[in-house]
């Protein structure tokens, strides 16, 4: 991250390009026990959030995230009830699947100050928090899953960092494992999954680790997200058992998602599906 005069740039690390997005003023800086939270105005994209430099969220373009982080999940599923968030802790992700008739849904954030400073400076994102089907725990979420009951979660939806530092293993085979345990049959995963430009070897390994988990369909969904790195980011969703094929439609207030763009994002750009059938259908 550098701040230039007025401009905040994220140079996205060996790929020889940078996102700027011109600020107003800096309105929060702290140093949490794992990361650097940081809070701009921004002139374009309301106020951004970053965690150790990198753009979290904005005003502006987050619906489209938390939404492709959510929905597609929940509508693929026949009658989703408890749900669990692994990261999330901007609560973007818990908003959208609070509009869901669920039970329950369980966020497991590492880190509580990313919860506090959202509640802060997002409160439209963060408006579901004290729902009383919400229950936000504090806790490495690796850890969590690793010891919790088998059979207990509709979908499970990984909403964390890059795959660095405390998120590096929400990206690991034996976590999957764990998720796969921790879902009743029919259960449903979903994950972030970075860019499909600059991030196809981490997806193409995404894929054979979800599937060595024991998850039988697995896909990776394409969308806009204009301040994240290439602007163009993907959910990765995977099933326990059931297929991905089925849309359950039911009217919901979204800004994104839609039943033709649920069905249009599971369309692969050509170069992924060939890296994906080279190196992951390949026997
Ligand atoms: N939208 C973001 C993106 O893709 O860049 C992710 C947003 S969300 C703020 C990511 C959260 O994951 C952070 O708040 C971070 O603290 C949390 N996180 C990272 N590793 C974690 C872990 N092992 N367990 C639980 N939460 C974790």
């Amino acid at each position: 991250m550098t701040m230039d005069g007025l401009w905040y740039t994220e140079v996205w690390a060996g790929q020889g390009s940078a996102i700027s997005l011109k600020t107003a003023r800096k309105l929060h800086d702290e140093q949490s026990p794992y990361q650097r939270i940081e809070i701009y105005e921004t002139e374009g994209f309301g106020r951004l959030m970053t965690l150790d430099g990198l753009v979290m969220v904005t005003d502006r373009d987050n619906f489209i995230y938390h939404e492709m982080m959510s929905h597609p999940a929940l509508f693929s599923h026949p009658d989703p009830k408890s749900v669990l968030i692994i990261g999330g802790g901007d609560c973007g992700t818990l908003h959208e699947v609070l509009k869901h008739p669920i039970t329950e849904v369980t966020q497991v954030e590492l880190d509580e100050r990313v919860t506090r400073v959202a509640e802060q400076y997002f409160p439209a994102i963060t408006a579901s928090n004290h729902d009383a089907r919400a229950k936000l725990l504090f806790a490495d979420g690796i850890a969590w899953v690793a010891s919790a009951q088998a059979g207990q979660f509709d979908v499970i939806l990984i909403d964390g960092t890059d795959p660095i530092g405390p998120a590096a293993g929400l990206f690991s085979e034996a976590f999957y494992k764990d998720c796969w345990r921790a879902l009743r049959p029919g259960g449903i995963l979903a994950a972030q999954s970075e860019s499909p430009l600059f991030h196809a070897d981490l997806i193409c390994t995404m894929h054979k680790a979800i599937r060595t988990a024991g998850f039988s369909d697995v896909r990776t969904l394409p969308f806009p997200q204009c301040t994240y790195p290439s602007g163009w980011w993907s959910t990765t969703l995977a099933s326990k058992g059931a297929t991905l094929d089925t849309l359950r439609e039911q009217a919901l207030s979204t800004r994104y998602y839609n039943p033709a763009i649920h069905k249009a994002a599971f369309a692969l750009p050509q170069f992924l599906r060939e890296q994906l059938d080279a190196r992951v259908s390949a026997p």
